[in-house]
């Protein structure tokens, strides 16, 4: 009988998909294959069709030799799957010294190792210049003891990155002997459970709190152990992406701190993108080769025409923020792969050609996206889109709090920076009526009313930047129905000012006609809702013109209006109707703005 034939193959980390095309191929044709029982990936079993299965879990040395002698001299092809890569913590080396003894021949196809699984997992380079240029692939002893001069206290203190298999059991033993070694405790660590698995899951920390987390994640097999400042997003960056740029560079905005990337596709894209560059702290832009002149070269990076993809990917996580001049469904695809977790994704920006709208991607808050949209939006004269829910809610834009409760903004410059320190989480502190900071800004704790302040002026402080505001002064105008029941008036009049996004706090003063001198509902609501009532005689008022004159009125009253006249009159020389003549069948009302002084 013909002799038969034994292949070794590397299962890769899980993902059937990373089995190599050998490795596949040998399956194909195998007889027979020897597995490692849950390490394996049933898929991969299926690319087997002709085989007969056995997991190696269940066998002893002795009868996978067995297995693999009789199969190989009975004429049949075995394969040995073993998971990742078989070199490592495979036990392979007493199958190999009992094969070579018995003369028995077979070929070893290796296999993607969950270590570098667990490295792509992580989108981390394991040998960064001028951080570690070695890796140290290594275990605690457990079970297994570790020959002496490996033990992780003298191994660790090389400082170099240091990957861990089979040591997730003996995570505290871990980090104290990373504290021996010398390792500083916020050095940080990453676990990936089931590198490339469906289920991965991936842990981060520091020496002192990586222990507690993979409890608390409940982690307790088959889990690769990252170690060193390689993990750190902020680390120096190879030295394609690090020329020696620094001059000619001014820093018109300080909102976003940290490095940036700013990529664009078209050759208008890229002018926009040598636009940016310069007004923010510290940015490269990535280019194609085609459109490299588009760009000074000063902090420019090139890339092969057609392989944004690469470019992009390679460039993630060298980088504190990417702002992407080109449309936002671009951008989308590639995140959908890169992106982790919004305590270390970098802040992500696209923003059109044209620069009109900046908007925030990904890590808004904690990445700085919303800041950094700010800043490209500060730059190109555009406008930021900001989606964070802090920032839907109106909570600390107080430039949009004081359109909607008709404040004038007297120190527009300082809203910007006062913004950012808000968007920073910076504490904040407001001189307004109380009741106005209750309902606006008590329910987050950043902000504090310092002054129950009564003037109109508003003031908000922020670290070094303070915004004054003034509240507008509006005059209600209104005209009644002789006896007018006081209820009446407290219900429509707060109604019809809802209707326009006012409220009666924004009335500083009520008017009407003289004859309405005696009415006494109308003289109860401005004394109950403290308001100031004044009133016009007949010629005062027909000296107003006004947009909505009433028939009835000059019939019964000799007046042409009363409401709209009344308001405008209280208000004084340049004031503006901002709610014309509301009639309902017994009141008006016209409310109008008084000029700015
Ligand atoms: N030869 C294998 C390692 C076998 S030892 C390889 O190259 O990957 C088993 C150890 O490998 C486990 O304790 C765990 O530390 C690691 N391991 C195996 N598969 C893993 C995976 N998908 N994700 C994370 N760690 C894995």
């Amino acid at each position: 009988m013909s002799e038969g034939k034994i292949t070794f193959v590397g299962a890769g980390p899980g993902a059937p998909d990373l089995l190599t095309l050998r490795g596949a191929a040998a399956l194909a044709e195998a007889d027979s294959v020897i597995y490692a029982g849950s390490l394996v990936d049933e898929r991969l079993l299926e690319m087997a069709p002709r085989a007969t299965f056995h997991n190696s879990a269940k066998l002893s040395l002795p009868e996978v030799l067995e297995l693999l002698e009789n199969g190989y001299r009975s004429g049949k092809k075995v394969v040995r799957l073993h998971t990742g890569d078989p070199s490592v913590y495979g036990a392979v080396s007493e199958q190999y010294r009992e094969l070579d003894a018995r003369g028995i021949p077979y070929e070893v196809v290796p296999g993607v190792s969950s270590v570098f699984a667990a490295a792509a997992a992580l989108h981390v380079e394991l040998t960064m210049p001028d951080i570690s240029q070695s890796v140290i692939l290594t275990r605690e002893a457990g079970r297994t003891p570790v020959p002496p001069a490996e033990a992780l206290p003298a191994l660790a203190a090389h400082g170099t990155t240091l990957c861990l298999f089979l040591s997730i059991g003996e995570m505290e033993q871990l980090c104290t002997d990373l504290l021996k070694a010398g390792r500083a405790p916020e050095t940080p660590v990453a676990v990936v459970y089931r590198a490339s698995w469906e289920n991965q899951e991936i842990v981060r920390g520091t020496i002192s709190d990586i222990a507690t987390k993979v409890h608390e994640a409940g982690i307790q097999r088959q889990a690769i152990i990252v170690v060193g400042d390689i993990l750190r997003r902020t680390g120096s960056l190879s030295r394609l992406y690090d020329p020696q740029f620094a001059t000619g560079y001014r820093h018109a905005t300080t909102g976003f701190h940290g490095k940036c990337a700013i990529f664009g596709l078209t050759r208008n894209a890229l002018l926009k993108a040598a636009e940016i560059a310069p007004g923010l702290d510290d940015a490269v832009l990535f280019t194609p080769e085609k459109h490299a002149d588009a760009v000074p070269a000063l902090r420019r990076v090139t890339y092969p025409d057609g392989s944004f993809a690469e470019a992009f990917h390679n460039a993630w996580l060298q980088f504190d923020g990417f702002v992407m001049v080109m449309a936002a469904g671009i951008v989308t695809r590639h995140l959908a792969t890169l992106a982790q977790d919004k305590k270390h994704d970098p802040a992500v920006v696209v923003c059109d050609e044209a620069g009109r709208f900046a908007i925030p991607l990904l890590s808004g808050h904690i990445g700085g996206a919303n800041t950094l949209a700010q800043d490209v939006a500060h730059i190109t004269g555009g406008q930021a889109v900001l989606t964070t829910a802090s920032d839907v809610r109106a909570l600390p834009a107080l430039d949009e709090w004081a359109v909607k409760h008709h404040y004038r903004i007297l120190t527009p410059e300082n809203l910007k920076s006062l913004a950012t320190a808000i968007l920073e989480g910076a504490p904040v502190s407001l001189e307004m009526p109380r009741e106005t900071f209750l309902s606006d800004f008590a329910n987050h704790s950043q902000f504090s009313l310092a002054d129950d302040r009564r003037d109109g002026t508003v003031v908000a402080r922020a670290k070094t930047s303070e915004a004054h505001f003034q509240k507008e002064r509006f005059h209600l105008g209104i005209g009644c129905r002789k006896d007018i029941p006081l209820e009446r008036l407290n219900e429509v009049i707060p109604e019809t000012l809802a209707e326009f996004g006012y409220s009666l706090n924004d009335v500083s003063v009520l008017a009407s006609a003289s004859v309405k001198r005696e009415e006494k509902g109308l003289l109860a609501f401005a004394q109950i809702h403290g308001k100031p009532l004044r009133f016009f005689e007949a010629e005062e008022l027909n000296a107003v013109s006004v947009p909505h004159p009433s028939e009835a009125a000059w019939e019964h009253l000799g007046i042409h209006s009363v409401s709209e006249a009344a308001a405008l009159l209280a208000a004084g020389d340049g004031a503006k109707l901002v709610i014309p003549k509301q009639a309902r069948t017994d009141i008006t009302l016209a409310l109008a703005k008084e000029a700015c002084k």
